[in-house]
This record gives C-alpha cells, sequence and structure tokens, in this order.
C-alpha cells in the first residue's frame, strides 16, 4: 500500500495548511495588536520549495491546501503559488485565508489561477468596530470583494469572527441579516490563548455556548457531520442560504475529529497549532530528487503527534501568535 498519512491514534490527514509569510498589514488586536515586528530574518519558503513540499505531502494523500499566514496576500509571488499548486496531481482543493486587503481587485485573478476556496476575516459587521479591532477602515471595501466572490466560481465561501466577549458576541443578529440570501458559511472561532495574549485572552475569551443558544432559540439546526470534515460544528436553517459555523477549540473531544497539519513559512512541519516546536523540513525541499526522503521524514515526524492539545492547562505551546504559524 502507498505510505499515508496517518497517525497513531488513526487519524488521517487530507488537509495542509501552508503559511505562506508571517508578515500582516494589518493588526489585530487578539493577533498582532502592535502591528507586524519582523522577528526572523529567515525568508520564507521559495516558490519552488512550496512545489517540492507540496508534491509530497499529496502523494502521502493531501488534497486539500490551504495558503494562510501572516497575510498571504502580502506575498508579490502568490499568484505564481497558485500556479504551481494548482498544477500538482491530486490536490482538489486550493484554499486561502485573508484578511480581504484588495479582495475585490484581485479575487477574481486568483480565481482563474486555481484558487477553489475562499475564507475572508470578518470580525464585526459594524465599520467604527472593524477600524478598532484590524486597524484598517476598509470593511466596506471587504464586503464589496466578499459580494463580488460570490459570483465566481468558488466552491465555498466563509467568513471567520473570532468570538470576543461584550465585543461581538452579543451581534449575532447582525450575521443573521446577511446570511438570508448570501451562500456563506459565517464561523465564529472561539479565542484562543498563545504565547503572547495572556491578558487579552482573560479578558475576551468568552465560550460560544451563547452563541449555540441564541441559533437554538432562533431555528437554526445543527448539521450532521460528514465523513472528513474538520472540528467545526455547521447550524442550517430552512429559511436561510448561509450557514453558521462554531469552532471551539476548548471543547471535549475537539481534537478527535483534527484532519489537518501545518508548515510554516520558513519550512517547519508543525503536527499542532499548539504543539511545542517545529520540526525543520526544509533542508529536504532543494531538489526533487530528495522527496522519497521528505516523504518518509514527514510520516516518521507524524509518529510524535500527540492525541490532543493542551490548551485546557494554558499550554499554548510554542505559538506567540497565529500569524507565527498561521492560523
Ligand atoms: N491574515 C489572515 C486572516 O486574518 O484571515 C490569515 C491568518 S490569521 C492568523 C487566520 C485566522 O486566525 C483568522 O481568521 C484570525 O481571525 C484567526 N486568529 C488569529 N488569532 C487568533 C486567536 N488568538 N484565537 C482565535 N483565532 C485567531
Ligand atoms: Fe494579520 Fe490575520 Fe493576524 Fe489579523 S488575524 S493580524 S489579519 S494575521
Amino acid at each position: 500500500m502507498n505510505q499515508q498519512l496517518i497517525d497513531a491514534q488513526g487519524r488521517h490527514f487530507p488537509y495542509l495548511r501552508l503559511s505562506l509569510t508571517d508578515v500582516c498589514n494589518f493588526s489585530c488586536t487578539y493577533c498582532l495588536p502592535d502591528g507586524y515586528q519582523c522577528s526572523s530574518p529567515t525568508p520564507h519558503l521559495t516558490v519552488d520549495e512550496i512545489k517540492n513540499l507540496v508534491t509530497a505531502f499529496a502523494e502521502l494523500g493531501t488534497w486539500k491546501i490551504r495558503l494562510t499566514g501572516g497575510e498571504p496576500t502580502v506575498r508579490k509571488d502568490f499568484v505564481e503559488v497558485l500556479d504551481v499548486i494548482s498544477s500538482i496531481s491530486g490536490i482538489r482543493q486550493i484554499a486561502m485565508t485573508t484578511n480581504g486587503y484588495k479582495l475585490k481587485e484581485r479575487i477574481k485573478t486568483w480565481v482563474d489561477h486555481g484558487l477553489t476556496n475562499l475564507n475572508v476575516s470578518v470580525d464585526s459587521l459594524d465599520p467604527r468596530l472593524f477600524h478598532s479591532l484590524t486597524g484598517h477602515n476598509r470593511l466596506p471595501q471587504i464586503l464589496e470583494g466578499i459580494d463580488y466572490a460570490l459570483t465566481l466560481p468558488l466552491k465555498k465561501i466563509k467568513l471567520n469572527a473570532v468570538l470576543l466577549k461584550n465585543i461581538n458576541s452579543h451581534l449575532f443578529e447582525q450575521y443573521t441579516a446577511m446570511l438570508k440570501n448570501k451562500k456563506i458559511s459565517m464561523r465564529f472561532i472561539e479565542l484562543m490563548q498563545t504565547g503572547d495574549n495572556l491578558e487579552y485572552f482573560n479578558k475576551y475569551h468568552v465560550s460560544s455556548g451563547a452563541l449555540k443558544s441564541f441559533l437554538h432559540q432562533n431555528g437554526w439546526t445543527e448539521k450532521l457531520r460528514e465523513p472528513g470534515a474538520g472540528p467545526a460544528i455547521e447550524f442550517v436553517h430552512p429559511q436561510y442560504q448561509g450557514s453558521f459555523g462554531i469552532i471551539a477549540p476548548y471543547s471535549k473531544d475537539f481534537c478527535n475529529s483534527c484532519n489537518r497539519l501545518r508548515v510554516s513559512s520558513t519550512g517547519d512541519f508543525h503536527l499542532c497549532l499548539f504543539g511545542e516546536q517545529g520540526f525543520s523540513v526544509r533542508h529536504l525541499l532543494e531538489h526533487k530528487s530528495q522527496k522519497e526522503e521528505l516523504k518518509q521524514t514527514l510520516c516518521q515526524i507524524l509518529g510524535k503527534k500527540r492525541k490532543q492539545h493542551f490548551l485546557h492547562d494554558g499550554n499554548t505551546g510554542g505559538t506567540p501568535h497565529l500569524a507565527s504559524v498561521g492560523g
């Protein structure tokens, strides 16, 4: 049988989240409140290194790639990255997570070059609150970009909002109106503690319990999980085209459905967003002749993946903020 990415718990990993850069042009209060600070001069992976990496993952059974960061679109060669990944045999989905900067101007080109799924972070539908959370007064342009994206042949469009106590954790109604006629999945992510944000976390973390109650009271029902689906819980409503999603990393059994692995923008293989360290595989990305050794190394490292994260104990591993590994 072909080599596959399967860990000691029997979990399969069809999904790779690849960070293209740790640089970001926004300064979200929960992620990079002081904006991007250059922490390491190590250059990000080149397009050729990305090709060798994704080819090896694809041969190990990965079929979905998410491009993330930092802000992946600050890379000038972003379109080249799409071209290269979409030419790799076995890759069926190329998704990206973006803050939506210049989305309207660029999304058509990205779709033309192979992008299939889009996630945009929209922490508030109120322009002033959006500005204060992200440092950018661009909500109207971002929403226009999302409307334009809805006209393009994308498989799925998701919006992400980090759930923040007393900031956006009581404003679900606004999102409901948007989902009436738009085929969008609106996902709320519980704030996660990272190495740098303990004070912020203590002040703003809130569980998704209130959101769940709101959805149940308003006729939304939990959708049955599809086999191989990730840890998000989806809610649907017969009178709405869109859906809600909840990502609750502190919930019981969250890690049981883990189906994703990560590689940082400098070539470190991460088994968990909250693992202690990454394992550098960059030395195996130089030549395509190293592919078999790379595949073997990836499988060996996967053997170390733990059953679950230890966030509940306040153990955030080696992740200072999510822009560093690719959230
Ligand atoms: N810059 C892009 C963006 O914001 O969409 C991609 C990178 S960002 C790190 C990926 C996702 O992680 C975003 O949806 C962001 O809201 C989320 N995120 C960042 N820090 C987080 C935290 N501490 N807890 C939960 N989600 C977080
Ligand atoms: Fe940048 Fe995304 Fe972090 Fe916001 S969440 S600071 S857009 S990397």
